[in-house]
């Protein structure tokens, strides 16, 4: 299978690239991303066939769909990973809530968020890529919370790779940070930096575009990429657990084989969201995709208005830390499969430079026959996450609880939603505690006891162990000094 590119070509680029290509050079002519070609076909033939397998199986024949140029060796290794879940033989839970809403849980992974679904075999095949050509790469990261811990862990100690992952110090809750810290391999290290996670992000930025670092690396034969959510290696991990998510209400018999469902999913980059969009180009029966957000709530006004409208906005904080995003990057190739790369181009130019733009009536309503969206504040995130609790004895985090304010005012017709879980209760302690009990400030690990006790749900011993293990990484230094040190651990 061939990638080709949202906003046309320019001279720099080949009009069409590989899969290994995509990867390891993700950004396209004009600052496009790359798309799959053509998708697979699955039809309901495949979902019939996969009917009784487990999550690898249905994997392994999925990523072979489309033909990518990675050996099946290095697949079928990635795929293995999955292995490290909580439960090897089923990954991804989807637990029943209420009548018609089932959560599907993708936070079993090492790192007890949904950022592993997709990272944990996508370093197995970065890897295997660089060893085949012979080649180094430096990873940079910058994390406000789930992406840091996630793409350590699946870099640690693998070949002709090497993290860079830096942090806001203080910026992010304890777990998240201790999760960071304590990973200890040659090949990882981790910055706090003296700042918020802009200040992280924006060095970050200034670094990839940066002549002389590049320079710099080029000495110690070293090249520079990111592991970044506009990754096609991470969406198309994305997009087999909603064809799993489905097949599990088919075998729970919650539905017919066929039966259409809505997908709800907790968004900020929009890669969770576009891997269930394509799992539904590829024939999986879904009647809307709903899109949930915070109050950083520009997708619903996308979704709902047709207005993407950067130009008075700003990120504001909320509890759901994961989804303050305003440049939802993933949104383009949506746009590029509904619209096509003349009129992509020019949508992306205009968010650019007018920081703002506006689809026409046709082609807003053909966004809204695949997606409808809402969002919900922090007050009534709080509130669902308590009512859910108290009435359907189901707990889940800040991120999630967005989605059943969508599953209330989205679900039009009589048909099951699959609600997509993307952190445990663990990395949002202090949220949750003050949700269930109104107490406040109060520190994680107190906050992992209050919840524990009230829920009746065990600390899970890999989160016990973070506040023991010893802090294998200890910089914390100036946003100015980011170059030095990344260059002396080079
Ligand atoms: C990354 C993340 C999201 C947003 O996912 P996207 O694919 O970027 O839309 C939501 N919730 C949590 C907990 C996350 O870590």
């Amino acid at each position: 299978m061939q990638f080709i590119q949202t906003r046309g070509q320019d001279e720099n680029k080949k009009a069409k690239v590989t899969f290994s290509e995509a990867i390891l050079d993700p950004i396209a002519s004009f600052g496009g991303l790359y798309v799959p070609q053509e998708l697979p076909n699955l039809g309901e033939a495949f979902l019939q066939k996969h009917l009784q397998s487990d999550y690898k199986t249905l994997a392994l024949d999925m990523l072979e769909r489309f033909e990518v140029d990675i050996d099946k060796k290095v697949l079928q290794e990635a795929i293995a990973l999955y292995d490290k879940f909580d439960d090897s033989t089923n990954p991804v839970p989807v637990v029943k809530v209420k009548e018609d809403l089932y959560v599907s849980e993708l936070y079993h992974g090492p790192t007890r968020a949904f950022k592993d679904m997709a990272l944990q075999p996508f370093g197995v095949v970065l890897s295997s890529i660089a060893q085949t050509r012979g080649e180094n790469y430096l990873i940079l990261a910058a994390t406000s919370g789930d992406t840091g811990p996630a793409a350590l862990e699946t870099f640690k100690n693998r070949a002709n790779v090497k993290v860079a992952c830096m942090y806001p110090d203080g910026g992010t809750s304890d777990v998240q940070r201790l999760q960071m810290v304590t990973e200890d391999a040659p090949n990882l290290k981790v910055i706090g930096i003296k700042g918020v996670f802009d200040d992280a992000q924006t060095a970050l930025k200034r670094l990839l575009a940066s002549q002389k670092f590049k320079e710099a690396l080029d000495k110690k034969q070293t090249k520079l990429s990111a592991a970044n959510s506009v990754n096609f290696g991470r969406i198309i991990f994305q997009i087999i657990y909603h064809i799993h998510s489905y097949l599990e209400l088919v075998r729970q018999s919650a539905i017919k084989m066929g039966e259409k469902v809505y997908l709800n999913v907790p968004s900020g980059n929009f890669g969770n969201a576009l891997g269930g969009y394509y799992a539904w180009k590829m024939g999986l029966p879904v009647e809307k995709i709903i899109i949930s957000s915070n109050k950083n709530n520009i997708l619903t006004q996308l979704i709902k208005e047709g207005r993407y409208d950067l130009r008075n906005n700003k990120v504001v904080p909320t509890t759901s830390p994961a989804m303050d995003i305003l440049k939802s990057s993933n949104v383009e190739r949506v746009l590029f499969d509904l619209f096509g790369e003349e009129r992509t181009k020019e949508l992306m130019e205009s968010l650019e430079k007018e920081h703002y733009y506006e689809l026409t009536k046709e082609e807003l309503s053909k966004l809204q026959e695949c997606f409808d969206a809402d969002w919900c504040d922090d007050e009534e995130g709080k509130r669902y996450i308590k009512e859910t609790f108290q009435n359907d004895g189901y707990l889940m985090d800040p991120h999630t609880a967005t989605c059943f304010k969508s599953y209330e005012t989205c679900t039009k017709k009589p048909l099951k939603s699959i609600v997509y879980s993307t952190a445990e209760w663990t990395k949002f302690s202090p949220v949750i505690a003050n949700a269930l009990t109104g107490e406040v400030d109060t520190k994680d690990i107190d906050a992992l006891r209050s919840i524990s006790k009230t829920a009746n749900l065990p600390i899970p011993d890999m989160i016990k162990e973070l506040f023991e293990k010893e802090i294998a990484q200890k910089t914390v230094i100036e946003k100015e000094e980011i170059e030095e040190e990344i260059l002396k651990f080079i």
